[in-house]
């Protein structure tokens, strides 16, 4: 594997795609210098990693953005996975603190099973190993929830999670590649989820090189993410592509 690979376990977004399974919805396993890290964790994450080889016992850290099921449904299972059922601690697990108090999330009878648990603040800056990585703002969304800009020997990029958009959400996020969570095709109604219009204004005032589509709503699945990318990169004329089930994508290559 290259060295700054994501591979998309789920690229579902939001609660009908995920009940449906239209779109697998296992999240994010990124590759990074090496270092295995997890990233939301939805329904299926285990399943998809086992059918693509992923070996969970050499995860080093998972991510949790917020505590939303299609970002956390399989965070349990996968520490568990991780652990070897707790007989191996190993790893660290961040998440924002209403994923660990308050209508939990994350399970108490297994917290001692990682090496570490890390809760999540706004503007902080936090390291696994030779990847530092930090929080943005906190994002609009109902649930705490933060976005993530990764720092690797090679490469920085950013994660932008669910929210809607609002004035401040451009300056927490830089970097050459920018992965987004885009459920809406347009903009309508009091939805808390980013639309086509946002990912337009996220990449005028961003500027990265290359941009991943992921976490697709209804209307962007009715819409053809594919095409919508497509129209998208010919419009911005930066390179955007729309990520597929299973698929890897090595960020480093895509941000040349
Ligand atoms: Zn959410």
């Amino acid at each position: 594997m290259a060295q700054n690979t994501v591979t998309f376990l789920g690229t579902a977004g939001a609660r009908i795609m995920l009940a449906k399974q239209l779109l697998a919805s296992g999240g994010m396993w990124c590759n990074l210098d090496g270092l295995q890290i997890l990233i939301d964790p939805g329904p299926g994450c285990l399943v998809h990693a086992v059918k693509k080889k992923l070996d969970a016992t050499k995860l080093s850290a998972i991510i949790l953005s917020h505590k939303h099921l299609d970002h956390s449904g399989d965070v349990n299972v996968m520490i568990e996975a991780m652990t070897e059922g707790g007989f191996h601690p190993r790893g660290t697990v961040f998440a924002p603190q209403d994923a660990l108090e308050v209508d939990p999330v994350i399970l108490k009878y297994l917290r001692g099973f990682p090496k570490q648990i890390t809760v999540l603040k706004e503007k902080q800056t936090y390291q696994v190993e030779s990847i530092t990585f930090q929080t943005s703002v906190p994002h609009h969304h109902g649930a705490e929830t933060y976005g993530l800009v990764f720092h690797t020997p090679e490469l920085t990029f950013s994660y932008i999670p669910d929210t809607v958009y609002f004035p401040e959400l451009p300056s927490s996020y830089s970097g050459e590649a920018l992965i987004i969570n885009v459920v809406r095709f347009q903009k309508t109604g009091p939805i808390l989820h980013l639309s086509i219009e946002d990912v337009k204004e996220l990449i005028r005032q961003i500027k990265p090189k290359a941009v991943i589509l992921t976490h697709f709503g209804m209307t962007m699945w009715r819409a053809h993410p594919w095409e919508v990318a497509e129209k998208l990169s010919h419009e911005t004329g930066i390179k955007v592509i729309a990520a597929r089930d299973g698929q890897s994508i090595d960020l480093t290559e895509l941000a040349k």
